[in-house]
């Protein structure tokens, strides 16, 4: 079964729900970051849910934040532990099981800061009709899905549910968080995405762009890399298998339901409800997802 929402009664108040994950108070300083199995395609939830998405989501970040913390020391994260606090009531420990982690709580940058290794998306779409990406210059003759040059850092403000997120200048991105803090966000992005976008290529992934979000430590002024990171949800991954210059690739996990949304002309619409061959088939890709980046299976790792 799916996993909805946990039970936790009184136990801990509901701070926000978005469209995938519940965020819970623990204390002052500390929050309960939970992922459910929703899922989104089009920019609308599904119904019903992705068995064990949530897990894999919760895991491969916890995964992350490891790999990146040992790669980059000087990065800090808002990672506490996987445990669940004590007060939750013993059903919905269980569920929380493998998809809730503590994290600190931090005033969050209200940007979404992104990072792209390959011309794909509205960035290829922007490129084709003027040769840019998000008003920079870049090289002519690429072709669609080619690698850039260089990774490049494309920031865009953080919609409210149900808004779309605007790409905007970097120095837009600088007027709205303060120009010191616009360019540690961009040297980290820049850095997590290269060490990250070199290990997954050995595993057999192209991570061709991908978006983090930060927080500020108020007491160090500290810029915490937060939010989930490096998963399916928040990057486009591809199969280095079947990549293909000169068209657009198949992404590695929502393809079916994409295209199964499209075929029966359910693209967009809400409460859409996923057939049980697609919500298979999409678990299974998650499932894949998770092995081929940890080397370990989400089974194994949720033991
Ligand atoms: P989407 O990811 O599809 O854009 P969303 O971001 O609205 O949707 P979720 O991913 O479901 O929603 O919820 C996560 C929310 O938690 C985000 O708004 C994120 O900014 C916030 N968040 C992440 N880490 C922290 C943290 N350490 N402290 C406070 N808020 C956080
Ligand atoms: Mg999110």
């Amino acid at each position: 079964m799916a996993y909805t929402r946990a039970e936790l009664g009184a136990s801990l108040p509901l701070l926000t729900s978005g469209k995938v994950r519940e965020l819970y108070e623990v204390d002052s300083k500390t929050l309960l970051f939970v992922a459910s199995d929703r899922i989104s395609a089009y920019d609308v939830i599904m119904k019903n849910g992705v068995p064990q998405k949530g897990q894999v989501l919760t895991l491969m970040t916890a995964f992350w934040f490891d790999y990146l913390q040992k790669q980059i020391p000087d990065l800090r994260t808002h990672f506490l532990g996987l445990n669940v606090p004590e007060s939750v009531p013993v059903q919905a420990k269980v569920q929380l099981r493998n998809r809730s982690m503590l994290v600190r709580r931090l005033k969050i940058f209200p940007i979404e800061a992104i990072v792209r290794g390959y011309i794909t998306g509205s960035a290829w779409s922007t490129y084709q009709k003027t040769g840019e990406v998000n008003g920079k210059k870049m090289p002519e003759g690429l072709q669609e899905s080619q690698e850039f040059p260089e990774p490049i850092y494309t920031p865009s403000t953080k919609a409210e549910l149900g808004q779309h997120d605007e790409n905007i200048s970097t120095e837009h991105a600088a007027e709205i968080v303060g120009q010191k803090y616009a360019t540690r966000i961009e040297q980290l992005s820049l850095k997590i995405y290269s060490v990250a976008k070199e290990y997954a290529r050995q595993q057999g992934i192209i991570i061709a762009d991908t978006k983090f979000e930060f927080g500020l430590d108020q007491e160090t002024e500290e810029v915490v890399l937060v939010d989930e990171v490096l998963t399916p949800d928040s990057s486009r991954f591809w199969s280095r298998q079947t990549y293909a210059l000169g068209q657009s690739q198949d992404s590695f996990d929502k393809q079916y339901l994409r295209d199964w949304l499209t075929a029966n002309g359910l693209k967009g619409k809400g409460g859409v409800e996923m057939s049980e061959e697609v919500v298979k088939n999409t678990s299974a890709k998650y499932a894949e997802a998770f092995e081929i980046l940890t080397g370990k299976s989400i089974e194994a790792a949720t033991q």
